[in-house]
């Protein structure tokens, strides 16, 4: 009994309580514009992954791409507002009221997979509180299908690839059809313009506008921080690699300069007090001498910040793991994916499982903790396969063990190949989360992905070394309610979230209720870097 008073104790205010940082930025209380006057660019961040349980053990950071595109506007003389509507728990009456103060110009959307559903809802509301309005939608999601996006009428244009610039433009009046990058609806039929060439150059963008985001709303994942308050951060965009099951993949690697990301985050350890960044890099050592080059300068400030980054396996040796300790790095989260060679090859990732072994114990000699993320359910797995990743995450001994369930999100490979087999299960967005088995396999049912799922949870967690480890870690009261949490929601499915948030607004919707448009889809399926890079319309 105690112990679900406890339980009680722990999650009833949402995922967790809005303590992660200082209050700063846009009071709940923010008035709008003066009187008469409309703010330009109203950015929303939708909700996502609201029917998720284990969602509660995921971060809930700044929305970084709708965040830079807001100071970019701003640096470019626009009024901006940011509604991260996820992270306020804002429901459908409190977007309204917001959008009848502001009464924007333009607004923004970012559209994951996940959030595609309360996305759709949320460009309705927009049309609905103000019907001039210009509503944009850009995000991973609405670039690798624009046509299904755009067969929702409130939905004006689907931006491809960085938003920066075409934002200004479509906000300086330009005609939809001289925007690189932009597709929208003309007469009945949808255009696609020609990809934007890609911003080499990322010092041109100004950093995020942390100013106009609300810290107390946001928190770290489990398991990934020493210090708060925590922020996230990238140094780079884009990926080399080709993982059938990664958007990012063939993505154009580019890179700040790293005395200007140290300079950013000075500032936010003095003005805002950080003391944790989560770098969102798809991989923060791919470019060797920028990592080397960022964590000298960082450890020349000794500003006592702790971070972690995602590392690849075959990009990580002594030289950077002893620099990035130096400068802080606690932990390293290593996309392991599978223990299985033949799976490793079949996903589009087959680095030498002897690199793995080095980089695990490269980390842990520098004092690093290793977080290993795996798949199971991918294509063409067996019962045996899967006890191959489960045995090789033990064998190379690595701290956290996170396991997701493999899933097809428009524009990667894995998509495409499941759509043009005819193996996709279904296209309800809010199954699209890492936790539903979403592509039909005739050698393995879904019922064995579970159950190996939560077996694999028990077989890691429940060895003394792992909860000698586990133990080891903890240096707050905050790590032992997320332990509970996790062990509650992971190893034992005991949990159905208490959930405080008004949010049955944003659920069970289905695209069919906003499809007011006739347009056609198109025959193939596209790969996200074709959508940015190649020109796949012509
Ligand atoms: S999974 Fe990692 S390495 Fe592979 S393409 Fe994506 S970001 Fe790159």
């Amino acid at each position: 009994m105690g112990f679900f008073i406890l339980l009680r104790k722990v999650t009833r205010f949402g995922p967790w309580p809005a303590t992660a940082g200082r209050g700063i930025g846009v009071p709940p209380s923010d008035p709008g514009p003066e009187a008469g006057e409309r703010t330009d660019l109203f950015l929303i961040y939708p909700p996502w992954a609201v029917l998720e349980d284990r969602a509660m053990l995921q971060n809930c950071l700044p929305p970084l791409g709708l965040l830079s595109v807001a100071a970019h506007a701003e640096s470019s003389g626009y009024r901006v507002h940011v509604m991260d509507v996820h992270a306020e728990r804002a429901d459908e009456q409190q977007l309204r009221e917001r959008l009848r103060r502001h009464r924007p110009r333009f607004v923004g959307m970012t559209v994951l997979t996940n959030m595609c559903l309360p996305a759709h809802k949320i460009a309705r509301i927009c049309k609905e509180e103000v019907p001039d309005c210009v509503v944009v939608a850009g995000g991973v999601h609405a670039e690798a299908l624009p046509e299904r996006m755009l067969r929702n009428s409130a939905i004006d244009c689907v931006v491809r690839g960085d938003g920066e610039k075409a934002m200004i433009e479509i906000m300086t009046g330009s005609a939809f059809s001289t925007i690189l990058g932009l597709s929208y609806v003309d007469a009945g039929s949808v255009q696609h313009n020609a990809p934007r060439p890609v911003n080499m150059d990322l010092d041109e963008f100004p950093f995020p506008a942390y100013h106009l985001v609300n810290f107390a709303n946001y928190f770290p994942a489990v398991g990934t921080y020493r210090n708060l308050p925590a922020i996230n951060m990238l140094m780079t965009r884009g990926c080399p690699g080709r993982c059938t099951f990664c958007n990012s993949a063939r993505t154009t690697l580019r890179a700040r300069d790293p005395k200007l990301v140290v300079k950013q985050i000075k500032l936010l350890r003095q003005d805002y007090g950080i003391r944790q960044i989560t770098f969102y890099d798809d991989t923060f050592t791919v470019l060797k001498p920028v990592c080397l080059k960022f964590s000298e300068l960082l450890a020349a400030e000794n500003l006592g910040l702790t971070w972690v980054a995602f590392v690849r396996g075959d990009c990580f040796s002594e030289e950077m793991a002893l620099a990035m300790k130096k400068a802080g790095c606690h932990q390293v989260l290593l996309g392991i994916e599978t223990g299985s060679e033949k799976i490793a090859k079949r996903i589009g990732k087959p680095i030498d499982k002897e690199r793995y072994r080095d980089a695990v114990r490269i980390a842990h000699d520098h004092g690093m903790e290793v977080r290993g993320s795996f798949i199971l359910g991918n294509m063409d797995e067996t019962w045996e396969t899967m006890k191959e990743t489960l045995e090789f995450a033990i064998e190379i001994d690595i701290d956290i063990f996170q396991p997701t369930i493999s899933t097809p999100y428009p524009g990667s490979a894995l998509y495409k190949e499941a759509v043009d087999r005819g193996l996709l299960k279904n296209k309800n967005w809010y199954e699209y989360g890492q936790g539903t088995v979403l592509v039909d396999q005739p050698q393995i049912t879904d019922e064995e992905i579970y159950r190996f799922e939560r077996y694999a949870f028990r077989r890691f967690y429940l060895r003394p070394r792992a909860i000698y480890r586990l133990a080891r870690r903890i240096t707050r009261f905050r790590h032992v309610r997320d332990y509970v949490l996790s062990a509650v929601i992971l190893l034992f499915g005991l949990h159905r979230r208490q959930d405080k948030r008004n949010w049955e607004c944003w659920k069970g919707l289905t695209e069919e209720d906003f499809f007011d448009r006739e347009i056609k889809e198109p025959e193939h399926v596209r790969l996200t870097y074709e959508l940015r890079q190649g020109n796949v319309f012509v």
